[in-house]
C-alpha cells in the first residue's frame, strides 16, 4: 500500500545532511517567520510584462497552499514541530483582497499568526478596520513592488511603498512590519539604512523586522552599514533566504541572538539550490534541469553530474550556515533557542 505521492523528494544525502548538521541544532519547536501562500485563484489576468524583482524565485512553485506549506515541513524536518507565520504573496499580479483573505483563513485554521499585505495606496482607516476583524493578522508585511509605477526599480525609496500613515498606524498598535529593502546596493545603501534608523526613532513602539538581514546575500552588500545602525535597539533582523555565514556572524555579533529570527521563505527555499559569491553577486546553483529554462537569469547557474547530487535544500544551507555561526562566536542552545523559538514568539504573541 503506498500513500499519496509526496510534494517533493528527500533522497539519501539529504536525509544525511539533515540528520549530522541540523537535526541536533534545531529545538524540538521552532517558528518560521516568513512564508508565503497563494493559490491560482489569486492570480489577476494581466499579462507579465513589467519586472520588478527576480524571475527565479516563482520557478519553484506556481502555488503554494497551506497544505503544501505544512507537507513541506513534514519532510524537510522530521520529527520537529514547526509554527509558519504566514503571508500573501507580494506580487502585482495577485489580487491582494483575496489573497489576503486566503492567508487569513488558513492562519484560523492552523493557530498560526500572519501579517496582512499592505499596499501603499491603501487608507489607514482601511487597514486598521480589517485589522480589527482579523485578529491573527500582527502587522503588515509590505513590499517594493508596490511602489508607484513610475519610480524607476533602482531608486525605490522605503516609503514609496511603506508609507508614514501606515507606519504611524503601526506605531498606534505596536505591530509588526515587515520589511524587504529595494536599491541595488542593497543594505550597504545609505538611502535604505538612514530610512530603517529613521523608522525606529520616529516609530518606537512598532516592531520592525528586516527581511533577508537586509538582502546582504554577499559580504560587500554590508558596506558599513551595521556602523550606522549601531544605535538600533529593537529592529529584529530575519536571516530568511540567507546563507552567507560572515554576515550572519556581524550581525549576531552587533545585536546577539536576541534580534535574530528564522524564517523559510518557502515555497521558495524548498529548492535544490547553493550559493556561491563572485565579485560581490550572487549565484544560485541548482541541480541542472531541476527547476526549467535559468539560462536568461544572472543569477542561476546550473550544474551537472556528480556535484549536482551534492545539492541538498535551500533552507537547509541557511540552516547550516547559522549553525556555522553560531558554533563560530560560541552561542550557546538557549540563545540558539531564542533565534529560532522565543524571539519570534514574543513578536508575534505565540
Ligand atoms: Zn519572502
Amino acid at each position: 500500500m503506498s500513500g499519496p505521492t509526496p510534494l517533493f523528494n528527500v533522497n539519501e544525502f539529504d536525509k544525511e545532511f539533515y540528520e549530522q548538521k541540523l537535526r541536533d541544532f534545531l529545538p524540538d519547536t521552532f517558528i518560521d517567520c516568513h512564508t508565503h501562500l497563494w493559490l491560482n485563484e489569486h492570480y489577476l489576468p494581466i499579462k507579465d510584462e513589467w519586472k520588478r524583482s527576480c524571475a527565479w524565485p516563482l520557478m519553484v512553485a506556481p502555488t503554494s497552499s497551506i497544505e503544501d506549506l505544512n507537507e513541506t515541513n513534514e519532510l524537510l524536518f522530521p520529527g520537529k514541530k514547526v509554527i509558519s507565520v504566514l503571508y500573501g504573496h507580494p506580487n502585482v499580479k495577485i489580487d491582494l483582497k483575496v489573497n489576503n483573505e486566503y492567508v487569513a483563513r488558513a492562519a484560523e485554521q492552523f493557530g498560526y499568526p500572519a501579517l496582512y499585505i499592505s499596499h501603499p495606496t491603501q487608507s489607514a482607516e482601511e487597514i486598521e478596520e480589517i485589522m480589527k476583524n482579523n485578529p491573527c493578522f500582527k502587522g503588515l508585511k509590505v513590499y517594493l513592488q508596490f511602489a508607484p509605477a513610475y519610480i524607476p526599480n533602482d531608486e525605490i525609496r522605503i516609503y514609496d511603498f511603506l508609507p508614514h500613515e501606515h507606519l504611524a498606524l503601526a506605531d498606534k498598535h505596536g505591530w509588526v512590519v515587515q520589511l524587504h529593502i529595494a536599491r541595488p546596493r542593497r543594505l550597504a545603501d545609505p538611502v535604505n539604512y538612514m530610512q530603517i534608523l529613521e523608522i525606529e526613532q520616529k516609530y518606537p513602539n512598532l516592531q520592525l523586522i528586516i527581511a533577508h538581514l537586509g538582502r546582504a546575500y554577499a559580504d560587500e552588500d554590508l558596506g558599513d552599514a551595521l556602523e550606522y545602525l549601531k544605535p538600533l535597539k529593537k529592529t529584529m533582523w530575519d536571516f530568511t533566504a540567507n546563507t552567507n555565514q560572515y554576515v550572519m556572524e556581524r550581525v549576531l555579533e552587533q545585536y546577539g541572538p536576541e534580534r535574530f529570527i528564522y524564517g523559510t521563505d518557502f515555497p521558495i527555499f524548498r529548492m535544490k539550490a547553493r550559493r556561491v559569491i563572485e565579485n560581490g553577486f550572487y549565484i544560485n546553483e541548482v541541480p541542472k534541469g531541476s527547476l526549467g529554462d535559468v539560462s536568461y537569469d544572472s543569477h542561476m547557474r546550473e550544474i551537472e553530474g556528480e556535484e549536482a547530487k551534492k545539492i541538498t535544500f535551500f533552507i537547509y544551507e541557511e540552516i547550516d550556515a547559522c549553525r556555522r555561526a553560531c558554533e563560530k562566536l560560541g552561542i550557546k542552545k538557549e540563545d540558539v533557542e531564542k533565534i529560532f523559538y522565543k524571539n519570534s514568539a514574543r513578536i508575534f504573541g505565540i
